[in-house]
């Protein structure tokens, strides 16, 4: 029958959801919405995100779970799980660091970073397949922007990364996680809010809000609206200029949202929430680490609660490093003039797993 035909026709061409890219509640009213109760919910949250399984047919779920999952998730189904395929991992030679190059359903490459420093393990996540942002020292803004990433498939990562670790020692935890992969956190809000929820829900994946970084590089509106809607995250900008002349050399954003702009907002954060901003300053040998621009940095961030976290610039073609000396002076003016300041320590660099070295390319061997 006609009708019968466009119904099927209509069902299964329903887009598919990923499961990973539900919160708590909303996986609750999904389920409720097909009449199974919320503590089956609960038993789901907990085989994807404490467990990560990603072979739900074979968990043992109670018979309303276990059905709606037979009904509602796989090929052709409304839900799938956002299962990355692991292209290529690199370890860096100390062991402490690991690469991974995850493939995505529609094709596209990201990276994922695993470091493992003091006993404590980080991971640093993509948000975006490239970046639009355009800094002119890092890799991915050279490859120009491909896609926002949906919240699930930056769960996954982490699920992908706790899954490696739990191979290398099953008693050590995921901590940390930084958003300073691929792309710009503020420029994919909303996914990464959602999946802020769900990294950091205590029945899941766990990790506390104070232990998660969102590093931007100033997209002012979503630093505003962080403080408004009070999250509990922690807010590094990437600043890498005192004057709005020497930003916009580095950074071609501050043309959209200036450095004055920027540092405003910093304030309203800083004022609304109560909390620290952590400053990542990339020293480039004649560009940002001159003595002057240390003093100008230092009144610029007079009277905020500020950590400046100084970078090695990783080596990605064109520029060059500050020397070391130069880095300590800075740093001293810094530290002089009242603010923390410490050096970010270079992780990864064999593998180009450093800050702005994740590309999404496949080694050449
Ligand atoms: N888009 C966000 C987060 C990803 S970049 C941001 O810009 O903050 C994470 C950090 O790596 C940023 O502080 C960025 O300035 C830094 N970075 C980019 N390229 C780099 C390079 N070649 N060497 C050192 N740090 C770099
Ligand atoms: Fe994008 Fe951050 Fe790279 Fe700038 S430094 S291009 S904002 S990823």
């Amino acid at each position: 029958m006609p009708l019968l035909v466009g119904l099927h026709s209509f069902v299964s061409d329903l887009p598919q959801k990923s499961l990973h890219d539900l919160g708590f509640a909303e996986l609750v009213e999904v389920l409720a919405a097909d009449g199974v109760k919320a503590h089956h919910a609960k038993a789901l949250w907990r085989t994807l995100h404490r467990d990560g399984a990603l072979d739900l047919a074979a968990c043992e779920f109670s018979g309303p779970l276990k059905r709606w999952v037979e009904n509602s998730v796989g090929e052709g189904r409304r839900f799938f799980l956002d299962e990355p395929e692991l292209v290529d991992e690199i370890r860096s030679t100390d062991g402490l660091t690991r690469k991974f190059l995850l493939r995505l359903r529609d094709g596209q490459t990201i990276e994922t970073v695993l470091m493992g420093y003091d006993g404590r393990h980080t991971v640093c996540v993509s948000t975006q397949a490239g970046c639009a942002m355009g800094c002119v020292f890092c890799a991915t803004g050279q490859m120009g922007f491909v896609r926002h990433l949906r919240p699930g498939e930056i769960v996954a990562q982490v699920l992908h990364a706790r899954r490696v670790l739990r191979t290398i020692d099953p008693k050590r935890h995921l901590r940390n996680l930084v958003m300073m992969g691929m792309g710009e956190p503020l420029h994919n809000y909303d996914a990464v809010i959602t999946a802020l929820s769900v990294i950091s829900e205590v029945r899941g994946i766990g990790i506390g809000p104070s232990k998660i970084a969102i590093s931007t590089v100033g997209v002012v509106p979503s630093i505003l609206r962080l403080a408004d809607e009070q999250r509990p995250y922690r807010l590094a900008v990437s600043l890498h200029g005192s004057t709005e002349e020497e930003r916009a050399a580095l950074v071609p954003a501050s043309k959209r949202w200036s450095l004055a702009m920027l540092i405003d907002a910093c304030r309203t954060y800083g004022q609304v929430t109560g909390k620290r901003i952590f400053f990542e300053w990339t020293l480039i040998a004649g560009k940002n680490d001159s003595p002057e621009t240390a003093h100008r940095l230092v009144e610029l961030l007079r009277g905020i609660d500020a950590h400046i976290n100084l970078i090695p610039l990783n080596p990605t073609g064109g520029f060059a490093g500050s020397e070391s000396l130069a880095g300590h002076e800075f740093q001293k003016i810094l530290i002089g003039g009242g603010f923390p300041c410490t050096f970010r320590q270079r992780r990864g660099i064999d593998v180009a797993a450093g800050c702005g070295m994740l590309k999404a390319e496949k080694r050449t061997r």
